[in-house]
């Protein structure tokens, strides 16, 4: 199943807007296993628009437009899909009420041009926008499927999530459940990860099975279509039964989880505290763990001690530590944690320091991190890390490593 989208507006090419609509179509495709192939651009032209068309027909079975369903005139993308396909625009009974009632609400007065808007494509289904007044469309020939969706995010995202995506398994696959699953690695890279499952990538047809990295992570989305859920369940289980028998010391969690609210509920569920002192990733860390709601009952705070001087002034590190072993030690790295661990009176404290880059420091090149953990009464631990990336990809990296150590 090949998808394109086509998104329509001037405004787009003139760069006066990003055109998030394909990203949160493209990404909401990816959880049902429908691969996009393109993404299109085009202005509010019709002649150009039709061109695009012909060209996504020849290269993709659901072809989804973005915008262009206005009332204004420069609004033609249902017009020149009709005529394209030989249909007529008809009147959609469903469509008017809700126009209408829309402007009751608003205490405005409904102009003839309005109307427009409850035009739809004969035979389609047709798409309610609760958040505005253009009804989405999805309609099927026997070689494609279209669906056309309002430009404005608030409307768009809504009418794909809520009225489309129910019915797409049907219409694509005459099936009634597509679902996706997520396995999530850490401390595997992509390739390590898809030559060990090269075989299951090769063959696989249902469920399918796609990876994907970033910042470090892996994962990889099994997407299987059933009947029933229960059907589509159980393949999938089969399957991932397979991966974690071959790669599962890396799985860290599935789905939504993240490598922070993996640790939010480890130190929920041990009732521990953390604090931590941040220097070359100065508040990275603390803010990670603070997107995740429901750390407030574990994240107790921390400080940023980026020079020497606060270092040692304010946080307690001493002079003596830094000058024997460099700012850049496991020594100092420790120190920080058991400081910190002190002043916030926390059970974990975490101590980070690094070069990130793009300079090293003193002979210790650039990507060289300590990350100290000092927990209860035992002695501290830490490790050093030797990253190679460009200096924001180093502080996320040591962030994220940062969080895996700790719920090992
Ligand atoms: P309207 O009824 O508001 O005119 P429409 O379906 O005709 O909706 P457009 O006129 O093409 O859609 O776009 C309306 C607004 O929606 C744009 O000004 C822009 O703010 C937003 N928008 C349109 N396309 C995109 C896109 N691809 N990504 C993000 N926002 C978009
Ligand atoms: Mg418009």
């Amino acid at each position: 199943m090949k998808a394109e989208i086509i998104a329509v507006g001037s405004e787009l090419l003139l760069g006066q807007i990003s055109n998030t609509n394909a990203r949160f179509i493209s990404s909401q495709l990816a959880e049902l296993g429908i691969d996009v192939y393109y993404h299109t651009v085009v202005g509010d032209n019709p002649n150009r628009l039709l061109d695009s068309i012909k060209i996504a027909e020849e290269r993709a079975d659901l072809i989804i437009f973005s915008g262009g369903l206005g009332p204004t005139k420069d609004d033609l993308t249902k017009e020149t899909i009709a005529k394209h396909l030989n249909k007529n625009l008809v009147l959609d009974d469903h469509a008017i009420m809700y126009i209408e009632d829309f402007f009751k609400r608003s205490g405005r007065m409904m102009t003839e041009n309005n109307k427009k808007q409850a035009l739809v494509l004969e035979g389609c289904t047709v798409l309610e926008n609760k958040h505005g007044m253009a009804p989405g469309m999805l309609l099927s020939t026997e070689n494609h499927a279209y669906m056309l969706l309002p430009g404005p995010p608030k409307e768009l995202e809504p009418m794909f999530q809520f009225e489309a995506k129910p019915l797409l398994p049907k219409l694509l696959y005459k099936e009634n459940v597509i679902m996706s699953h997520v396995i999530r690695f850490y401390g595997i890279g992509e390739a390590e990860l898809e030559t060990q499952v090269q075989d299951l990538l090769d063959n696989q047809t249902n469920p399918t099975l796609a990876p994907l990295a970033s910042d470090g992570e892996v994962t990889l989305r099994l997407t299987a279509k059933a009947d029933t859920e229960e059907e589509a369940w159980k393949s999938i289980e089969i399957l991932q039964a397979e991966i974690l028998n071959r790669v599962g010391k890396y799985v860290y969690g599935y789905n939504n989880e993240s490598l922070a609210s993996k640790l939010r509920d480890i130190l929920i569920d041990n009732e521990l505290t953390i604090s931590a002192a941040e220097s070359m990733t100065a508040g990275l860390f603390q803010s990670e763990l603070a997107a995740v709601p429901g750390m407030g009952v574990a994240l107790v705070g921390g400080v940023i001690t980026y020079t020497e001087e606060v270092k040692i002034n304010q946080l307690g590190v001493k002079k003596e530590t830094i000058d024997e072993h460099s700012v850049v030690s496991s020594q100092v790295a420790e120190e920080m944690a058991i400081r910190v661990k002190e002043k916030f009176n926390t059970t974990i404290g975490v101590g980070i320091t690094g070069a990130a880059g793009p300079d090293g420091h003193g002979d210790q090149p650039a990507g060289t991190v300590w990350i100290g953990i000092a927990y209860g009464d035992v002695a501290p631990i830490s490790y050093k890390l030797n990253l190679s990336g460009m200096r924001n990809t180093n502080r996320l990296r040591t962030v994220k490593f940062a969080i895996h150590y700790l719920i090992r």
